[in-house]
């Protein structure tokens, strides 16, 4: 399912990099459908999860370009990662994002989970169309830490949502109108962790063909350092009429000569649909500030404010403490449990827990620590 194809307007790649003993990255190029994942767990077990999505996405894809049925593809997605998992192929906490697309004529609807991303080159304005579901992203969004510093951030791969834990995890999902000519991106962060944004719309603004864009940008992260699997789909966009299928709307092809406005204020559109949807969820928020939580943070225990998981696609928790306290340390219980979150009542609460957390990780005991009832 991967690898050069006949045709000419797409093509992908995926690197290792020169620093990861292996690959857990996969993508997908069968028109219109195109993915990339990242897949986590190490020990092959992310390249398990990362290919098992890939599967059930071509699988379940639907026939035409809309966001509801891609993003219920990355839902059953999701489900046979966290089958996989149960059925002993990969291992217990293995995952792996996912953004996907699919192409019919100039429209594209994607799906996505994680931190990989899709980008459109439309008249050489390059706009990221996903938002990154990751600690440092909240924090870029909440205004707490800059662009540039978020790929410098020590937990910068700490992602928020992943496919394969959670089964009710809910995808982004949209629909975009591109103008004729443009250029879709799909990625992961092996690219865009070493690449800025700048050096990536020069590449797809100057190369003279996909698979150009697609060598180019894996040798920018190779030369920025490599320090993650590199992995990049890259596909134009057709230039004059929709280049399939009879059942496109006529209203695509009608707008074909009339492009770029079209692109924006589609655009401009769906941001405002984007604050409606985070003005109902202004409401859940303020409760969920009540509340907090405590889980497993690359293995130490974070305290944060809010509940776990999304509501309407917007996450709702602050991080309040990463503390010292090591997850290993715990018991077997304690630890399964934070993998998944420990939710209670106050952030006081959480802080009285992690005291007994810290006094079981020094004592080294093994007796478990029953803390407030989860979820
Ligand atoms: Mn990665």
């Amino acid at each position: 399912m991967s690898g050069a194809r006949r045709h000419e307007w797409y093509a992908g790649a995926s690197d290792t990099g020169l620093v990861r003993p292996g690959n857990e990255d996969a993508y997908l190029m069968e028109p219109p459908l195109f993915a990339v994942a990242d897949g986590l767990g190490g020990h092959q077990a992310g390249e398990v999860a990362s290919t098992v999505a890939m599967e059930t996405l071509f699988a379940h894809a639907p026939k035409r370009a809309e966001a509801k049925g891609l993003a219920r593809a990355v839902r059953a997605a999701n489900a046979a990662v966290i089958e996989a998992a149960e059925q002993g192929r990969g291992r217990e906490g293995m995952g792996t994002t996912l953004t996907a697309a699919m192409v019919e004529g100039t429209r594209i609807a994607v799906a996505h989970v994680g931190d990989s991303r899709a980008y459109l080159l439309s008249r050489g304005d390059l706009a990221q169309l996903t938002q990154d579901h990751s600690l440092v992203a909240d924090m870029v969004r909440s205004g707490t830490l800059s662009p540039e510093a978020a790929r410098q951030h020590p937990n910068r791969s700490v992602i928020t949502r992943a496919l394969g834990s959670d089964p009710n995890m809910v995808a982004d999902a949209f629909e975009v109108q591109a103008a004729p000519g443009d250029r879709l991106l799909l990625c992961t962060d092996g690219l865009t962790g070493m690449v800025g944004d700048g050096v990536i719309a020069e590449i797809l603004k100057t190369a003279p063909s996909p698979k150009a864009a697609v060598a180019r940008l894996i040798a920018a992260a190779n030369e920025a350092g490599g320090h993650d699997n590199i992995t990049v789909v890259v596909v134009d966009l057709p230039a004059g009429e929709p280049r399939e299928n009879a059942s496109a709307p006529a209203e695509v092809a009608a707008r074909a000569d009339e492009p770029r406005r079209v692109g924006f204020a589609r655009a401009a559109w769906m941001l405002a649909f984007v604050a409606v949807v985070a003005a109902s969820v202004l409401g859940v928020r303020a409760y969920a500030r009540t509340q907090a939580f405590l889980i497993d943070e690359g293995g130490r225990v974070a305290v944060y404010r809010g509940v776990p998981g999304e509501f309407a696609g917007v996450s709702l928790h602050w991080l309040e403490h990463l503390t010292d306290v090591p997850v290993a340390a715990l018991d077997p219980v304690t630890e399964a449990r934070l993998a998944r979150g420990v939710r209670v009542d106050s952030v006081e609460e959480a802080l009285a827990l992690v005291a007994t957390y810290r006094a079981q990780a020094s004592q080294g005991t093994s007796e478990p620590v029953e803390p407030a009832p989860s979820d």
